[in-house]
């Protein structure tokens, strides 16, 4: 947990193994995550991306709007995501 900004968006065959090192893989199965964006709650069957955002780690879930905001927050790292 210390080289958070190092950290990237990652997808699919990493993200276990990204979950297990953030140690978030616990709280994931306890349905205890939310998409950072709509706020559903993460599923290992609907988490699309870990990335931080503010010096802080969040999920992203696969709709649609999320994968988009992903995108638009990659091209305006500065934008506000709230
Ligand atoms: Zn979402």
């Amino acid at each position: 947990m210390d080289d958070i900004k190092n950290v990237e968006a990652v997808h699919d065959d990493d993200l276990p193994t990204l979950l297990k090192s953030l140690e978030l893989e616990d709280d994931l199965q306890a349905g205890k995550l939310n998409c950072h964006f709509c706020k559903t709650t993460i599923t290992m069957d609907n988490l699309y991306a870990i990335l931080p955002i503010n010096n802080k780690i969040v999920l992203v879930c696969d709709g649609k709007e999320c994968v988009n905001a992903i995108m638009e927050y990659g091209t305006n790292p500065n934008k506000s995501t709230t």
